[in-house]
């Protein structure tokens, strides 16, 4: 097998294989499949075996692989040249299209991960307060930077290091991390510290630990205690922007953060990532304010090119609902199909986002995601790869579709699912 061969040479010269722990499938075994090319829903590994693909790249492709539009940008664009360390009009458009989907926003930097946008975001948000302490919540995920990488959601979930080695204490001491979606623990904390807080992050609907969405009051907690207290609220959307509709969670929810995080979508599957403010927060940064903060290929057009057409077919054709629709028959199918099977299962179901757990529910947070059964997760993800439909390869993530995701698709995908579902009966 191709993929196997591959794996072990890998394993030679990059740790453990892989660029990023999780695509080890440390967490269901086995060996990861090495991936030849993309189309559409599907993906083909190096053995030429087919995948309907729910991880469309861990959340990024919401049109699917090579939309034709997003790929005619890239082509064009690497014609014209890929990178040039000075201004294009293309981080015009970019910024102009993000502020306006982002009132939230009036000002956006581009940079080229996740990672880099919330460390940039809480250096701003501390710089901005004058103080230090940053709390976040168990299960979130917020990039690998230092001060984030404390109880931080899948992949160091999936590894079972819950403090890092390599982070010095002294940095890990100024990040307090509280339960998701415990509205009291984090009121009372706040009523005692909250004048040493610089920013509360959260991930407006977590995503990294499965899906689990805030419990009503949280996110108004949030922004409540935040304000009360003078620190900054930071929301995480790199999962949740352009995900539910042509903007963020906080749109949905009404509630308006003080600095937002964007990434995945919004680099149309090339990496692009931003964070953005009002106005008087982002002059704080170089070369208008004292905060230091760059980037080689930061606003790269290639990454600009590849969002800006992902951007425009969304605010173009809206497909939202219908992306909804196609995930909540697929989850919900598999929910269904594992509940007649006498299988204890909870779906967790946000739009195009969704995680199957297997345990008896409900799913509000860290400790009733870490009752679920891995063990029965990581069966029905080899059961389903054999059928060909390529799930996370670990139990503490988000399912996603896009808009290459057909109902015909989605309806093979699930007859999979009730086969794979069977074969796990004991
Ligand atoms: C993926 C993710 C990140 C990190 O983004 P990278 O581009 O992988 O560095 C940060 N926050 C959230 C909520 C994410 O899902």
């Amino acid at each position: 097998m191709t993929s196997e061969t591959l794996f072990e040479e890998a394993k030679r010269v990059i740790p453990g294989g892989v660029n990023s722990p999780v695509r080890a499938f440390g967490r269901v075994g086995g060996t990861p499949r090495f991936i030849e090319r993309g189309r559409g829903a599907y993906l083909w590994d190096a053995d030429g075996r087919k995948y309907v693909d729910f991880v469309l790249s861990w959340g990024p492709l919401i049109l699917g692989h090579c939309h034709p539009d997003v790929l005619e940008a890239l082509m064009h664009q690497a014609s014209l040249g890929t990178s040039y360390g000075a201004p294009t009009r293309l981080e015009v458009e970019m910024a102009r299209m993000v502020c306006e989907a982002f009132p939230s926003m009036e000002k956006v930097r581009f940079v080229n991960s996740g990672t880099e946008a919330l460390m940039s975001a809480v250096r701003l948000a501390r710089a901005a307060t004058g103080r230090d302490l940053v709390v976040k919540f168990d299960g979130c995920y917020h990039g690998h930077s230092d001060c984030l990488l404390v109880k931080a959601g899948s992949g160091v979930l999936a590894q079972g290091v819950p403090d890092c080695p390599g982070v010095p204490g002294a940095v890990v001491s100024s990040t307090v991390v509280l339960s998701y979606n415990d509205t009291q623990a984090f009121e009372e904390f706040m009523g005692e510290h909250g004048r040493e807080v610089a920013a509360v992050v959260v991930e407006p609907v977590a995503g990294n630990m499965g899906v689990v969405p805030p419990e009503r009051g949280f996110l108004e907690s949030a922004r409540d205690q935040t304000r009360r207290h003078g620190a900054l609220l930071v929301f995480d959307e790199v999962i949740t922007g352009f995900r539910f509709c042509y903007g963020g969670y906080q749109h949905i929810s009404g509630i308006t953060p003080d600095i937002t995080c964007l990434g995945k979508i919004v680099g149309g599957g090339l990496p692009a990532a931003a964070f953005g403010a009002k106005a008087e927060i982002m002059n704080l940064l170089a070369p208008v304010g004292p905060v230091y903060q760059a980037g080689t290929l930061s606003g790269n057009p290639l990454a600009m090119a590849a969002g800006i057409a992902t951007l425009r077919v969304l605010r173009e054709q809206d497909p939202y609902r219908e992306l909804a629709r196609n995930m909540a028959v697929f989850a919900n199918g598999i929910g269904q199909a594992a509940r007649e099977a006498g299988i204890p299962v909870t779906v967790n179901v946000m739009g195009s986002m969704a995680t199957v757990f297997f345990t008896r529910g409900p799913v509000r947070g860290l400790a009733d995601v870490e009752a679920a059964d891995t063990a029965l997760y990581a069966r029905f993800f080899h059961a389903m790869l054999d059928r060909g439909v390529y799930l996370a390869p670990s139990p503490y993530e988000a399912l996603f579709v896009s808009t290459a995701h057909t109902p015909d698709i989605i309806d093979r995908a699930l007859a999979a699912a009730h086969e794979a579902i069977s074969s796990l009966s004991p």
